[in-house]
């Protein structure tokens, strides 16, 4: 690609301007900002509080359940920092109740998903934090519609607030239990819409009634490779855990698997990963989707570790391998077990960490790269 195609590229992570924005909601603010808020509403900053206390510690939405709150205040308060955020459409359930996905619809109308997972161990939420997608990767179900809108902080939050507060309530098979982890795997680039994300973040690992109290490291930002964004994110001081979705060690292939690459090659994705690692400590995951006599040959397996050896050894990535999960209308198909065997060898061969990801949900079009958010 010439120099100039590189620069006439559209800012595709740039957020579309004059929109109406999303309403303000406790989860938007940080406990300062809550303070503030109360205040210019007239209210005493502990009434408030109660209310954080409500919707990050007792995981309830609901204001009429806000029982300790005189009724006038808790209504004054509800209308103005805690508005509906999202309106569930529907929720679907597979591997008996223990992966379900809920579409639901924003203020204005815009559709995105989550899915909650639950493992013996743990039990994850995966969540959008853009509606669409702006990244147009050619086998990924969401990169087909382009993007409609970068989702605000309170969105993203309440997300994880339904799926702790649904893992609490006993809703998902297995009894009650709690949301450990939070993967930005849904539909978006999280790191094109960074600032929420990272706000998102800081209010789900603030201790309760600040935030949901989670572990960082159980948080993971899964990125094309924005390479700026990935190393702010390592000067951010939240040890999250960040993923890289690589496809290809090569950027002739890459180019066309994951089109940003274009703007930001293999190396300067590696790189960036590779900064993060040094900065946070936190080894990264490589994210690379098996696609059937495309991205799966023995010796792009040798390529890729040859890539991640070059950029200071081993210890510090680890590849995730995904059985590509097939979307309708798409040229790409899963990777016979043979070549993923080998490849998954290949890796290993060379001292590189590899595990394959268990798939969930494809049966409700639940698994990674299947979310389409349609209500048809
Ligand atoms: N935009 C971010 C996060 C969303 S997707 C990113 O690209 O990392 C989460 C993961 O699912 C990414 O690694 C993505 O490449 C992968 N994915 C997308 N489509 C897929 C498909 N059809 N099958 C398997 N994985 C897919």
């Amino acid at each position: 690609m010439t120099e100039d195609a590189r620069t006439t590229l559209p800012l595709v992570f740039e957020q579309p301007r004059g929109r109406k924005k999303p309403p303000r909601h406790l989860a938007d603010l940080s406990a300062e900002e809550r303070a503030e808020v109360a205040t210019a509403l007239g209210q005493p900053a502990y009434r408030v509080k109660q209310v954080a206390h409500h919707y990050f510690a007792r995981l309830e939405r609901d204001p009429a359940n806000m029982t300790d709150l005189p009724t006038a205040t808790r209504d004054a308060i509800a209308a103005e920092l805690l508005p509906t955020l999202l309106d569930e459409v529907r929720t679907q359930q597979a591997d008996r109740g223990t992966t379900r996905k809920t579409l639901w619809r924003l203020f204005d109308g815009a559709l995105v998903e989550s899915v909650l997972m639950r493992y013996s161990e743990r039990a994850t939420v995966c969540v959008s934090s853009q509606a669409g997608c702006g990244m147009a990767c050619p086998f990924c179900a969401t990169g087909q519609g382009g993007l409609q809108r970068n989702m605000s902080t309170g969105e993203i939050v309440d997300q994880v607030v339904d799926a702790a507060a649904a893992m609490a309530n006993g809703q998902v098979a297995g009894g009650p239990g709690r949301l450990s982890n939070v993967v930005f795997m849904g539909m978006g680039e999280p790191l094109a819409n960074y600032r929420s994300v990272v706000n998102a973040v800081r209010r789900m690992t603030s201790p309760a009634p600040d935030g949901l109290g989670m572990s960082a490291r159980n948080i993971t930002v899964s990125t094309v490779g924005l390479a700026p964004r990935m190393r702010q994110l390592a000067d951010e001081g939240v040890p999250v855990t960040l993923a890289l979705s690589l496809h290809a060690p090569d950027d002739e292939l890459r180019d066309e698997l994951v089109p940003i690459n274009t703007r930001f090659s293999v190396e300067d994705a590696v790189s960036a990963a590779r900064y993060f690692f040094d900065v946070t400590g936190r080894r990264v995951s490589i994210e690379y989707a098996m696609m059937r006599d495309v991205n799966d040959q023995a010796w792009r397996a040798d390529l890729l570790a040859d890539v991640l050896i070059e950029h200071g050894g081993r210890g510090w990535v680890h590849v995730n391998l995904i059985p590509l999960n097939e979307v309708p209308g798409s040229r790409f198909t899963r990777s016979r077990d043979d070549d993923t065997d080998e490849f998954v060898r290949r890796l290993e061969a060379k001292g590189i960490s590899t595990t394959i990801r268990d798939t969930r949900g494809d049966e409700i079009d639940a698994a990674c790269g299947q979310l389409a958010a349609t209500d048809a």
